[in-house]
Parts: structure tokens; C-alpha cells; sequence
């Protein structure tokens, strides 16, 4: 016997319970910030109790996992809203653009230019976000903050390409909140409404910040190992 847990026992409740609290806290109405169940490493047994109580909104962090488990799972519920908020190499570029709905980690020109040669082919780009290194870490994947205007420019405006917003990850070891005011002052500069910040262990931070989707995991499925 597998141990499932009763679908109103699971820890997604009261994740989504602590959303709605934060939301209401900072004055914010109710619908005004998505949280995006991240799923990376879950097998799909673990993420089918999330998916049969109506939640919709996922990310993973590898196209090559993302590919495995969720063509399968959309046959059983066509409305998931898949989002990708790990690295992304440009030779899975084409790949990604067709298994996801939003792309979270646009960083780089060559990564912009391969959506733009996807789409020159045919292929519909799915809305995207630009990943900042707001604490200019050289291990982390992003734009530097002074770079973003520059290359917001020529995604959305050279490009064409469907930028909508932000994300970032702060750095482990420094206040989170320094870093989701930068990234709201960098996208209300440009003219960007999705902000997406805040993981299992400051989601609530960012939603007074002003974090339109917060990316949770452990929170909800438990440690990964
Ligand atoms: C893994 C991951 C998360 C979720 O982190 P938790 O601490 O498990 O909530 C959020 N965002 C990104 C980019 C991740 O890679």
C-alpha cells in the first residue's frame, strides 16, 4: 500500500492557506498572485493528489524531466499551466517552446535569438520572463540589473519576443526582501506587471513585495532528497 495522503490533509492547503493570508496582509486582492507548485524531482504519483483537488499551475527545472512526465499527465488534465524555472540550454530551446507556457529564465541574447529562429520556423513562443542575478552571483544564471534595461530593449522591442516580467532567486545567505524591492523597482521601470519571486522559505516576503507568482516546492512535497 502507498501511503496518499487525504486530498484535504495535503500540505499544498496550507501553502495555498498562507498565499491567501499574505495576499490579504498586504492589502492584495485574492486572485492577484499565482503559486506555482514546483514539481522537479516528483514522480507523477506524487504530484497526481495536487492535480485531483484543481490546482493547475507547475514548474520544473529540466526540460528533459519536464518532457518525461508531463505529456502524460496534460492527456488527463489539458488545462495545466507549465512553467520553466531552470536553466535553459539553446539547443533545447525548440523543445521547451513547445512543452511549456511560460519560460521563466530567458538570460542571454544567443537563448533570445534561438526563439526568434524557432519562431521564424513556425512555432508559437509561449509568454516569457526575464531571470535577473539580482545579488550578482558568478555561479547564478541571469541578467545583471545594470544590463536589464538594455536587454529588455532588445527582446521586447527588437525582438518582439512576449516578455512579460521577472523573476529571480536571491542569494541563500542575504535578506530576501533587498531583493524582491530591487526586482520590483527593475520591472516597474520597464513597464513589466509579472513578477516572479519567493520560494518555499519566503514566499510570504515576496508577496508583500509585490510577487505576482511564487514558486514553492518543499513546502509542499516535503525535502527532496
Ligand atoms: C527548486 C526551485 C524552487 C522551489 O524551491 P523550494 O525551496 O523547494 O520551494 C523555486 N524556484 C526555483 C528556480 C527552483 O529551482
Amino acid at each position: 500500500m502507498t501511503d496518499v495522503p487525504l486530498p484535504t490533509a495535503h500540505p499544498f492547503f496550507a501553502v495555498k492557506a498562507s498565499v491567501d493570508k499574505a495576499l490579504s496582509e498586504a492589502g492584495r486582492a485574492a486572485d492577484s498572485a499565482t503559486l506555482v507548485v514546483v514539481s522537479k524531482t516528483q514522480p507523477a504519483e506524487a504530484i497526481l493528489p495536487v492535480l485531483e483537488v484543481g490546482h493547475r499551475v507547475f514548474g520544473e527545472n529540466r526540460v528533459q524531466e519536464a518532457h518525461a512526465k508531463w505529456p502524460l499527465l496534460r492527456e488527463t488534465y489539458p488545462d495545466i499551466e507549465l512553467h520553466l524555472i531552470g536553466p535553459l540550454q539553446t539547443n533545447k530551446a525548440g523543445e521547451a517552446l513547445q512543452l511549456f507556457d511560460v519560460i521563466e529564465t530567458l538570460d542571454r541574447e544567443k537563448l533570445a535569438r534561438a526563439f526568434v529562429k524557432e519562431r521564424d520556423k513556425g512555432v508559437s513562443i509561449p509568454r516569457l520572463l526575464i531571470q535577473v542575478n539580482t545579488g550578482a552571483e558568478p555561479q547564478k544564471a541571469g541578467v545583471l540589473p545594470e544590463a536589464l534595461d538594455a536587454f529588455i530593449v532588445l527582446c521586447r522591442d527588437t525582438l518582439s519576443l512576449p516578455v512579460e516580467g521577472l523573476m529571480c532567486i536571491p542569494p541563500a545567505e542575504e535578506e530576501p526582501a533587498l531583493h524582491f524591492a530591487l526586482l520590483e523597482k527593475l520591472a516597474k521601470r520597464n513597464g513589466l506587471s509579472i513578477l516572479s519571486m519567493g520560494m518555499s522559505a519566503d514566499f510570504e516576503t515576496a508577496l508583500e513585495f509585490g510577487a505576482t507568482h511564487v514558486r514553492v516546492g518543499s513546502a509542499i512535497f516535503g525535502a527532496r532528497t
